[in-house]
């Protein structure tokens, strides 16, 4: 049986990232994924010869010189990737829909605070609050800053201060506070509940630039797989991890697969969702305080998802996206139990076009697993008919409201598939159908790499914060604890000034 020096348990970003960086460190790396191919959650798919983005609509932070460009360079994947700017104009458009208006929000830290001032004059000193703010919490941290000297104290800023709590220390105006929450639909949780420092890496991610890559989601997959071939990894692709041995010390042995068959390691790193990762372990390797904490980890929301085609290529959603926003609350919204009519929805489009220039439309409407669990029992392939009649009219109504609130869609688009929340719990092996994990909050225990196993280390979206450069920094993050935080930094530092 070959022995590795680590075993990355799950082949999304974060275990995709895992495996390239450690084994671009000389270690021997088995990387498994219970799903048939590497990246199932952005890698999308085809019908009809267009391609559509599952878990890649928008990449924060990833322009020239920015913290996920040197990351990809770090990894060797930036020659094949081609970005694809977002607008500089406005490449997040929120439309205030009672109010009839639109705001849309550029990338580029000037441009931002130009488009804040033009719409909200009288709020000016708030908007310089703001992004003053939301840049010195991005630019504190090592992960994101390589010139700063490495500190992992640096992720950790001021987690009991909510997004919810800071707009309200800065503005009464709720039209400001609506637009500056916008970002909480790309990380899934609630204003109130929000770490300011979680808000600060995303919305600060897209503040300093916003992309997606030619080819999309499967063209990044390829990329790393790629490298991940080049640099020896042994890829195990439709492998479940089932089980966690250690020693009586407590000291990682061994994986067990759902084939039963066994790898062996020193280390495993777990990239799934913590709580998968619990029921792997015998019931004794954790307190039980330890277990509970992560049990009752709160979830993100899950959603319904709409994939359509474009004929012509739809100006609206071209190198920008729309986010529709009624008078409801984020909330209410990311409860996933807002009526459709009041609920947010998020469009997007990709924008590699099919050869004869159709374009893929996504729109994405939060929504909560709990209307979906009569069948939570049921798998992909198994669904019940009462299930499919169910989603079918569900997909119908929201169809109608994507129509209705986006007319610019209604003669160019053609609906012809859809995700649930199950869908998503069973691509993505979330429990509940979460889109972002666990959700990072001010209330609850946020995961750390460490656990009570020796050798056996987290990293993931639960860790640090979800999306492409979350789940990249914690892979960076968990890694680090193996080969060394100072010696990575430095390599990050001297590619980040080269
Ligand atoms: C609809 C949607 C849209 C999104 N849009 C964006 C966006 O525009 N921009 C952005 O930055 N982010 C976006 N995200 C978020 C982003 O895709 C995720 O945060 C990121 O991909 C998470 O990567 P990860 O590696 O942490 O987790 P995952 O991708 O969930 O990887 C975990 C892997 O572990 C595997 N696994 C689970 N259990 C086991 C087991 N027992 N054995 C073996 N393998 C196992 C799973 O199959 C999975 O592949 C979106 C997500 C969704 C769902």
């Amino acid at each position: 049986m070959t022995e590795y020096d680590q075993i990355v348990v799950g082949a999304g970003i974060s275990g995709m990232t895992a495996a390239l960086l450690l084994a671009k460190q000389g270690h021997k790396v088995a990387l498994l994924e219970a799903f048939p191919q590497l990246g199932p959650t952005v890698r999308g798919f085809s019908r009809k010869g267009v391609h559509f983005e599952t878990g890649i609509h928008l990449i924060g932070g990833m322009g020239d010189g920015d913290p996920l460009d040197t990351y990809f360079k770090h990894l060797g994947l930036n020659a094949d990737l081609e970005k694809i700017s977002f607008s500089e104009q406005g490449c997040d458009c929120f439309r205030f829909e009672k109010q009839g208006t639109q705001v849309c929000l550029p990338h580029g830290y000037k441009r931002v605070r130009r488009t804040l001032y033009e719409k909200f004059p009288a709020e000016k000193v708030a908007i310089d609050q703001y992004l003053e703010r939301i840049k010195t919490i991005f630019e504190s941290s090592s992960f994101l800053n390589f010139n700063l000297d490495f500190s992992l104290d640096s992720l950790a800023h001021d987690e009991t201060e909510s997004l919810h709590d800071y707009l309200d220390s800065i503005t009464d105006d709720q039209d400001l506070k609506d637009l500056l929450s916008c970002h909480s639909l790309l990380y899934g949780t609630p204003p109130e509940d929000a770490m300011l420092s979680t808000h600060a890496l995303v919305a600060g991610s897209y503040f300093r630039s916003s992309h997606t890559i030619e080819g999309g989601g499967k063209t990044l997959v390829d990329v790393y797989q790629k490298q991940l071939k080049e640099h020896g990894v042994d890829i195990f692709c439709g492998k479940k991890a089932v089980r966690i041995n250690h020693d009586e010390t407590k000291n990682f042995k061994s994986l067990l697969l759902d084939d039963k068959s066994e790898l062996r390691s020193k280390i495993c790193i777990w990239s799934a969702h913590p709580a998968a990762m619990l029921n792997c372990v015998s019931e004794g390797a954790f307190r039980p305080v330890f277990r509970r904490r992560i049990n009752e980890l709160q979830e993100t929301v899950s959603a319904l998802i709409l994939f359509g085609i474009a004929n012509t290529p739809v100006e609206a959603l071209h190198r920008r996206n729309i986010y529709l926003w009624t008078e409801s609350d984020y909330s209410a919204v990311l409860s996933g139990k807002t009526e459709m009519d009041e609920n947010a929805i998020f469009l997007s489009a990709g924008q590699t076009f099919a050869r004869d220039g159709q374009q893929s439309v996504t729109a994405i409407m939060p929504y909560s697993f709990e209307a979906f669990s009569e069948w939570k029992d049921s798998t992909l392939r198994n669904r019940p008919q009462d299930y499919r009649n169910f989603k079918e009219k569900i997909m119908a109504d929201f169809t109608k409201q994507v129509f209705k609130r986006c007319p610019e869609l209604k003669d160019n688009v053609e609906f012809i598939d859809s995700a649930t929340p199950l869908t998503l719990r069973d691509y993505c092996q979330s429990p509940y159908g979460s889109m972002y994990g666990a959700a990072h909050t001010v209330s609850q225990y946020n995961p750390l790499p460490a656990t009570k196993i020796k050798g056996l280390l987290l990293t993931g979206q639960s860790i640090i914060a979800p999306g492409i450069m979350g789940a990249v920094v914690s892979a960076y993050l968990t890694c680090g604890f193996i080969c060394g935080h100072e010696k990575i930094h430095e390599e990050l530092k001297c590619i980040y000034n080269a």
